[in-house]
């Protein structure tokens, strides 16, 4: 069954655009399903659930960190972590570069931004960045790679709203390409879309889905 939703979720989804299946929740006998079905980058949204299965599961696995991250956490993943879409602060990105530092690693992250209509959700906004790039230790961080943007669409049936938002981000990606990452090649992802809208988020210029639910139903 998980090999099937899986090939049809795969089946939308063109080229270069990056599947994570979210498999929060979810016992190591199912990941492994899907690992056998030929997916290797999985998604957890909390450390404490993420650090048993990276154990239990083939260290082949790429794990990405989607959900908030705590600074006195970073520790226990920045061994084997390979993106962690959650930064939402300054702090949280120069604690990733001390652990990267430490583990002799360079992390993958994304900057995290706040588009949804609901409180709750955490992110970054333009003017935190602005503030960020004043820095010189911003520019001084070796073990962190900022690859691009995350973030989550107002949890809503309206899909117009839901296509607001994600063109919100797409534009968020392009001021901060063009206003302060012209010249890093690696500041290219766009990471959204779940599995009620990321055809949606396709259309707007993802490029890295976040799929939970419609694989591991
Ligand atoms: C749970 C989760 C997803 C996947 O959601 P589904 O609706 O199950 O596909 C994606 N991104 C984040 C940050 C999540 O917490």
């Amino acid at each position: 069954m998980i090999a099937e939703n899986l090939k049809e979720v795969l089946s939308g989804i063109p080229d270069h655009v990056k599947l994570v299946a979210v498999s929060k929740m979810n016992p190591v006998e199912r990941v492994m399903e899907a690992y056998d079905a030929g997916q290797r980058i999985f998604g957890e949204n909390k450390v404490q659930e993420l650090l048993p299965k990276y154990e239990a599961l083939p260290k082949d696995i790429e794990w990405h960190l989607i959900g908030h991250l705590q600074t006195n956490k970073v520790k226990f993943i920045a061994p084997f972590i390979s993106m962690i879409h959650s930064v939402d602060s300054f702090r949280l990105l120069e604690e990733i570069n001390k652990q990267a530092k430490k583990n002799n690693r360079v992390i993958d992250v994304l900057l995290q931004f706040h588009i949804a209509d609901e409180e709750t959700k955490y992110g970054f906004v333009m003017e935190e960045i602005r503030e960020m790039v004043k820095e010189k230790s911003f520019y001084e961080m070796e073990n962190v790679r900022i690859s691009g943007v995350m973030g989550m669409a107002s949890n809503t049936e309206n899909s117009e709203q839901v296509r607001f938002e994600f063109i919100e981000l797409a534009n968020i990606f392009e001021t901060l390409k063009s206003h302060f990452f012209k010249f890093n090649d690696d500041f290219k992802e766009i990471s959204m879309g779940m599995s009620g809208d990321y055809q949606l988020a396709i259309e707007e210029g993802s490029t890295i889905v976040r799929v939970g639910s419609k694989i591991f139903k």
